[in-house]
């Protein structure tokens, strides 16, 4: 079984019928960036950056962050990174003193973006640390929890006063492409307003499903109902793949959802082209890709659409497996 998969390392992530699909992967370590440089990743689609955040009392500098950026830009030789700004609050709060921490509705709160733009200064660090990376390899900027435009507006001048500010310095630098993490529905439901405001999608099915059905996706009591096997989250993904190809920019999954080799049937049929994930488990994703028809997959995608219960879409995945 692992021998079969180990085959795979050097293959191209390709359907059946010859359709190149991009596989991702999501790391937050050297060991991660490692796996998903020899497992034949295309690039990191989401590198998270609060460990640099956690667990320490002080913020770390505009260096600090630099080398640790430049640092996964190199180990990728060439393959495109994709930082994504600190998503700190609701679960995951710091020491430093950044994260409200009291609030009523933490995941409702203050959190990923919005922290971010309540320091500005600790942004603008950030944004500089990696426009500073981006001279050395293909580096793309990722915001969290965007819900409006006019959030996009606010990130990409500050993103030009940053890579502006570092040049004044004579230091080297880059201006990365900037893309937004679709988790809050309204940003999913609007995905046409903000396409041709960015770059690049990432959907971010953890936080997107947790939100659109009204359930915490760490609860354990509700982990029943916590699944993106829900005809309207089935839909809203469809609506927001659609957006992106219309304006012909790259949407990527990189939620949990995208690297369930079970899912990739589904997602394929919605019209993903791109997935996001664990380095671990990438060689089983493109084992499950390689095994589709893309074309068969997209001529029963309105049927996929159509279904009216969980029960529905489970029969239509079985199916989809059967061929
Ligand atoms: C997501 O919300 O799907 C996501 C990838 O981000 P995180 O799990 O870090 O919130
Ligand atoms: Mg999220």
């Amino acid at each position: 079984e692992r021998r079969g998969l180990e085959r795979l390392r050097s293959k191209p992530t390709r359907t059946r019928d010859g359709v190149d699909i991009t596989l991702l992967a999501n790391a937050e370590s050297a060991e991660d960036l490692a796996r998903a440089h020899a497992l034949g990743a295309a690039g990191v689609g989401l590198f998270r950056t609060e460990f640099l955040f956690l667990q320490r009392d002080a913020l770390p500098d505009e260096d600090e962050q630099f080398h640790v950026y430049r640092d996964a830009v190199l180990r990728m030789s060439g393959r495109p990174v994709t930082f994504r700004t600190l998503d700190l609050g609701a679960d995951k709060a710091d020491r430093t003193g950044l994260s409200l921490g009291n609030e009523d509705n933490p995941a409702l709160g203050v959190r990923g973006l919005r922290l971010s733009l309540l320091h500005e200064a600790v942004f603008d660090t950030q944004l500089r640390a990696i426009a500073r990376a981006a001279a050395y390899g293909p580096v793309r900027v990722l915001v969290p929890m965007v819900s409006c435009r006019e959030e996009v507006v606010i990130v990409r001048r500050r993103l030009r006063r940053a890579v502006a500010a570092v040049r004044r310095r004579g230091v080297e630098v880059a201006t990365p492409p900037l893309g937004v993490m679709i988790e809050v529905p309204a940003a999913a439901i609007g995905a046409e307003s903000l396409a041709d405001a960015v770059e690049f999608f990432s959907i971010g099915t953890n936080d997107l499903v947790q939100y659109l059905l009204a359930v915490d996706r760490n609860n354990d009591a509700l982990s029943d109902l916590y699944s993106p096997l829900h005809p309207g989250v089935l839909r809203l993904l469809a609506h927001v793949i659609r957006a992106g190809t219309r304006h012909r920019i790259p949407v990527a999954v990189c939620g949990e959802m995208a690297g369930d080799p079970w899912m990739a049937p589904l997602l394929l049929a919605l019209g993903l082209r791109e997935f996001s994930l664990h380095p671990g488990k990438l060689l089983e994703l493109r084992r499950a890709i390689r095994e589709c028809d893309l074309g068969r997959l997209l001529a029963r995608s309105e049927q996929l659409l159509q279904a009216r219960d969980r029960q529905a879409i489970e029969r239509w995945l079985a199916e989809a497996r059967r061929g």
